[in-house]
């Protein structure tokens, strides 16, 4: 007899993960199972994606880019999906092996991936965009150019490829770092657009999907692992650089974490339903204004938009 620990899912095979947030101990197959029922049930409850939808799926390279993909391509039709790669343009983070391994691994699963690169758009690498912003002394952090530019590209793409949504793959850690920033603004408006059921303030948005918004990052970290994906593991040289309230707020509640285990996945809840009641107010907005130089929608107080905005500051006219 030996001293193996059984699965607390299926009691048969040999337990290897524990899951703190649930107490349970889980064999591998249990573990995967349980992601990507956990991924189900919750584009099931927001009626996230409809099997007829085109979904594009935004591909970085990285682990929760991996789950993602394979979850996807498992449970929706593959010939409904198309993978979107962006190529920040950021010096040894960016290697055509990662992004090659993405594709591999999305064709195998009968997944086009469409490659792109922020140059491409703006004419300028994301190294660039950084460079000309420290020479003017511009308060901004590379992460703010980064996020914004990728959002407009993969709307842009979006559009032109005519699908119904698109999805990234962010998840627990991000999606609870998000609220707690945006309750630490007091931005109910933010607060509310996060919610998967917020109404669509233009129609020129594509309805945005985040399936993996109540997996841990941890667990897409194991996941990968599991199924043999060796994801990208350089770090971008710019992550000493994300905004300061960000960071902060990501060590505070990795702390929380670790001693309240569930703590994240209890709070994302309680804002989903605290939010839920609140949503009808919002319904009937008027579409948001046009920005007066791309056209694209922007907030409802400003006349540019955020891209022109941070673009224009720097000297770079793109075309997005
Ligand atoms: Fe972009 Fe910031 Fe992520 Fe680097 S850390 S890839 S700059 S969002
Ligand atoms: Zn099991
Ligand atoms: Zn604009």
């Amino acid at each position: 007899m030996t001293g193996m620990v059984l699965c607390d899912s299926c009691g048969k095979r040999e337990a290897e993960i524990y899951q703190p947030h649930t107490g349970r101990r889980l064999c591998r197959q249990c573990f995967i199972g349980d992601v990507k029922e956990r991924t189900l049930a919750e584009v099931r409850r927001y009626g996230m994606i409809r099997p007829s939808d085109r979904v594009l799926l935004a591909l970085s390279g990285g682990k929760d880019s991996f789950v993602l993909l394979d979850i996807m391509a498992e449970t929706h039709d593959p010939s409904k999906l198309v993978g979107l790669s962006i190529e920040e343009g950021i010096a040894g983070y960016n290697r055509r092996e990662d992004m090659e391994k993405i594709r591999k691994y999305a064709s195998e699963r009968g997944v086009d991936v469409i490659f792109t690169s922020i140059r491409e758009h703006v004419g300028h690498s994301l190294d660039e965009i950084v460079a000309r912003s420290q020479a003017q002394r511009l308060n901004v952090s590379p992460c703010t150019y980064c996020g914004t530019l990728r959002r407009r590209i993969i709307n842009q793409y979006a559009k032109i490829l005519g699908v119904d949504r698109t999805a990234t793959a962010h998840n627990l850690d991000d999606e609870a770092q998000t609220a707690i920033m945006n309750i630490l603004r007091g931005d109910p408006v933010r607060l509310i657009r996060q919610h998967p059921l917020a109404p669509r303030l233009s129609r020129r948005f594509v309805q945005r999907v985040k399936p993996l918004r109540k997996i841990y990052e941890w667990e897409t970290t194991m996941y990968s692992y599991l199924k043999g994906f060796r994801f990208q593991e350089t770090e971008c040289r710019y992550i000493e650089m994300r905004p300061t309230l960000r960071a902060k707020v990501r060590e505070h509640l990795y702390k929380l974490e670790e001693k309240h285990p569930g703590s994240l996945l209890r709070l994302l809840e309680l804002v989903d339903r605290l939010v839920e009641k609140t949503l009808d107010r919002y319904r009937g907005l008027p579409e948001l204004p046009a920005c007066r130089v791309c056209g694209e929608p922007t907030s409802y107080n400003r006349g540019v938009c955020k891209v022109c905005e941070l673009l224009s500051r720097i000297g770079v006219l793109a075309d997005l």
